[in-house]
């Protein structure tokens, strides 16, 4: 054992005495040198030390006045987000409420404001993670976004559970007590659904278990979370956090869901007021009549709906929200293109005909609103290759050049995009 020989001229580590040759490697100082496991420890340490500093200091204090009401996060999102005005009131009166129940929490009376999570039900492509995004921008609590895909039961491959509240630790600056007046954004939520109404048919891996992980999560309880997330860090120390101020906003496109709508409305106009009930149904947006019930028929057990209690949807997207979505939120596709050029001082303009075309084809092609800008960077890849060579301050798209740049690029290859 010649290494653990102290030799003057030998390396150590400075902390923990251990030789070069037995670390994977050491950081030199001015006076000493540091191994790796010791600087991965000090890391941790200071991060601990630091998070605990700022519990006591319990973040930016919020104040009801200065904080955005109702209408205001509703007018923001108008900005960025076409129609679904049905989600838009209530996610901007949830985020509202999150905020009063957080300054509530300080005022001793015996009323105790329980939070109210959301689901937005809506066919992808719709706005769904869209609006999370852009209330992310003027929220003054951590958020995040998470895709429920990830997860499944401890044991199998992929995250565990606690690993939703990973992104919200780093996004909080592992401030712990910031993390717990988050929002997090759970996406693709009907991805976790069982798989058939009867739990007893085949053992489902992604399913139910994972709800129930979740259920622990939006009911309020102490999770002990990873800090760097997943697997990869089995020695990793766990970071306690309480979701009881937690708010959870969970999103899915829970295709088929319609028929089940259109099912229980079905069973339900059976008697003697089916008539009247029946006349007043809007067949191609069956999404807003969804109930509680029609998740459950989904497959989400009756306990994670029960604590999802305020539900919403999302309109399909018909052609004139479609041409809308193109130039007026205010970072519209095309704004974006113009913009780019406007990077080479080129003007871009479109012919007025451009749009109705384009909208044409995403709604011919069945593209819906991501595809508008698949279309898009069809008609103008050739453009964009050339142009910032060519010293022109101006280039104006036309319909015909349009036709011909779609028709060339065979656009039904974008249907699987
Ligand atoms: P999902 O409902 O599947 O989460 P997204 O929010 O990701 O859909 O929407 C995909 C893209 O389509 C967005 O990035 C945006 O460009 C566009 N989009 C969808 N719906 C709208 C909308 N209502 N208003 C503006 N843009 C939209």
């Amino acid at each position: 054992m010649e290494d653990s020989k102290p030799s003057k001229n030998k390396k150590r580590c400075s902390f923990c005495g251990r030789p070069e040759s037995e670390v994977s490697f050491l950081i030199t100082g001015m006076n000493g040198y540091i191994c790796d496991s010791c600087a991965t420890q000090a890391y941790e340490i200071t991060q601990e030390a630091m998070g605990a500093g700022k519990q006591s200091g319990a973040g930016k204090p919020l104040n009801l006045k200065d904080l955005p009401k109702p209408i205001d996060i509703k007018s923001f999102l108008d900005q960025y987000v076409i129609g679904q005005d049905d989600a838009k009131r209530y996610l901007s009166v949830s985020v509202y409420n999150h905020y009063k129940r957080l300054l509530q929490k300080d005022s001793g009376d015996d009323v105790e404001i329980e939070k109210s999570n959301i689901i937005m039900v809506g066919s992808t492509g719709t706005g769904k993670t869209l609006l999370a995004r852009t209330i992310a921008k003027l929220l003054h609590v951590p958020f995040t976004i998470v895709d429920a895909t990830v997860l499944t039961e401890a044991g199998y491959v992929g995250e565990d559970i606690e690993s939703i509240l990973t992104r919200l630790l780093q996004v909080a600056d592992y401030n712990v007590s910031e993390a717990e007046r988050g929002i997090v954004f759970i996406d693709e939520i009907d991805k976790i659904a069982r798989k058939g109404d009867n739990p007893s048919i085949t053992r489902d891996v992604s399913g139910e278990g994972v709800q129930q992980g979740l259920l622990k999560l939006l009911e309020g309880a102490v999770v002990n979370v990873p800090p760097q997330g997943g697997r990869k860090h089995p020695d990793q120390k766990m970071i306690p956090v309480n979701t009881k101020n937690i708010l959870f906003i969970c999103g899915g496109a829970f295709d088929g869901i319609e028929k089940k709508i259109a099912q229980r409305l079905n069973t339900h106009v059976v008697g003697y007021s089916a008539s009247k009930a029946t006349a007043v149904i809007d067949k191609k947006n069956m999404m807003q009549y969804i109930a509680p019930q029609d998740l459950k028929s989904f497959g989400l057990i009756p306990e994670i709906i029960g604590r999802l209690p305020v539900l919403t949807y999302l309109n399909p997207l018909d052609r004139t929200a479609l041409r809308a979505i193109l130039t007026e939120p205010k970072n519209s596709i095309i704004k974006q293109y113009v913009k780019l050029f406007e990077m080479d001082n080129i003007k871009l303009t479109f012919e007025e005909e451009v749009f109705d075309y384009i909208v044409d084809k995403a709604v011919e092609y069945k593209l819906g609103a991501r595809g508008l800008r698949s279309i898009v960077e069809t008609i103008i890849t050739d453009v964009m290759f050339e142009i910032p060579s060519q010293g022109k301050t101006e280039y104006n798209v036309t319909l015909e050049y349009s036709k011909h740049q779609l028709e060339k690029a065979n656009i039904a290859r974008l249907q699987t995009a």
